[in-house]
């Protein structure tokens, strides 16, 4: 195995058996900023929120360009469903199981490695930087507190791609109906104004919603998912019902509109003596660092065209590196909506198999590490030049 491809197995493995669930990830944190400084970052800066922060100063005035991923990773359920011990980072036949193989202790390694070998031997033309941010997973609270201070227009963002780039995915919302009558005893029903006869009409009446369209990434989509009253007792008719509900999002979709539609649809669906109101949820995060922050559940859609010189670079490089992959969107959101709310341009590209996120069968091949290595320190020094070659 070459040097840098071993180094970054190890790196992801060690990554891996260091469990950091957003809030927690100092650890982990650590790991990252030691790694970065052994291998010759000219700069590491752990900021307010957080978030590791690598830099290989440029030689000259090119675009600066940030690659990102994520330090946390989702909850790993009932250990005893996995192959694998969840954080044994178990390496068989040329693949590393685990939590966060994929999403996303195995692309950060591929990110923070290789740049490091494509880079710490002669200065990027421009600023070069590697971000690893916090709590990715519960609304990109790093990601969101980053984007208005880094200076960079240009994102490499590392969520699993199979290798190929991606240019954009739908947003996701959380909306809120919060249905407010009056709880009585079940036996003298018109004592009470039982919210939950407005709640029925009310998703009956989500049929006639027209979906929001987009040519590339197709459809809005809008799910209840959650539901709650006041009470636990079933002889009780409650007072207060909570529906959540789960929206996709395509650019350019206005939310606040959505929100106004759907509370609209409650009032009048509601009932005499029923208030309706439709919010999106806001929910106050710490970070491992102390930092608070309000996080809205609203994370932004966006998609870049297939021409735009960021992505019609970044397809040449990854296709001159490493062959021709198909250019798609993600099915999921990532933090590249955080960025791309800020104005800049964010393109995917990471190892690994996206499908496999989540799920207790997550693992990457060392062949797909090895193929990101070589095309992250590809795009380090080209894909900046390439865009103000493009722009002239
Ligand atoms: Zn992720």
């Amino acid at each position: 195995m070459p040097a840098d491809l071993e180094r970054c197995v190890d790196f992801a493995r060690r990554l891996i058996r260091t469990p950091s669930p957003p809030g927690e990830e100092g650890e982990v944190a650590r790991l990252v900023g030691d790694e970065m400084r052994a291998l010759g970052y000219d700069e590491v800066v752990v900021d307010d929120a957080g978030n590791v922060l690598g830099l290989f100063r440029g030689r000259g005035a090119a675009p600066a360009l940030a690659f990102n991923s994520h330090l946390d990773h989702v909850g790993v359920g009932d250990p005893a469903a996995w192959p694998h011990p969840p954080f044994a980072a178990h390496l068989a036949d040329d693949v590393v199981w685990g939590r966060g193989a994929v999403d996303i202790k195995g692309p950060l390694a591929a990110q923070v490695v290789g740049v490091a070998a494509a880079l710490s031997a002669e200065p990027p033309p421009g600023d070069v930087w590697v971000t690893c941010v916090v709590q990715e997973e519960i609304g990109g609270v790093g990601a969101r507190h980053l984007a208005p201070r880094l200076e960079a227009s240009l994102f490499v963002i590392g969520e699993p791609s199979g290798n190929a780039v991606r240019r954009g995915h739908r947003g996701r919302v959380e909306l809120r109906l919060h249905l407010a009558g009056r709880s009585a005893h079940a036996s003298v029903p018109d004592e009470g104004r039982n919210p939950l006869f407005g709640l029925g009409r009310f998703l009956g009446g989500l049929d006639g919603l027209e979906p929001a369209t987009h040519a590339e990434l197709g459809a809005s989509t809008l799910v209840p998912t959650l539901l709650s009253t006041d009470q636990a007792s079933a002889n009780v008719i409650p007072g207060e019902a909570w529906l959540t509900l789960d929206a996709r999002t395509v650019p350019g979709q206005d939310v606040e509109g959505l929100r106004a539609r759907l509370e609209e649809l409650a009032v009048r669906a509601a009932g005499a003596g029923v208030a309706a109101q439709v919010t999106i949820p806001v929910s106050r995060r710490v970070t491992y660092t102390g930092l608070e922050m309000s996080i809205p559940a609203d994370n932004p859609a966006y998609v870049l065209p297939a021409e735009h010189p960021a992505v019609r670079g970044a397809v040449a490089l990854v296709a001159d590196e490493i062959g021709q992959r198909p250019l798609d969107v993600w099915r999921f959101a990532t933090d590249g909506g955080h960025f791309a709310r800020h104005g800049a341009v964010p393109v995917g590209f990471g190892p690994g198999d996206p499908l496999l996120a989540h799920t207790v069968d997550e693992r990457i091949e060392v062949v797909a590490l090895e193929e990101a290595l070589r095309a992250n320190g590809r795009l380090s020094r080209e894909l900046p030049a390439a865009i103000t070659r493009r722009r002239r």
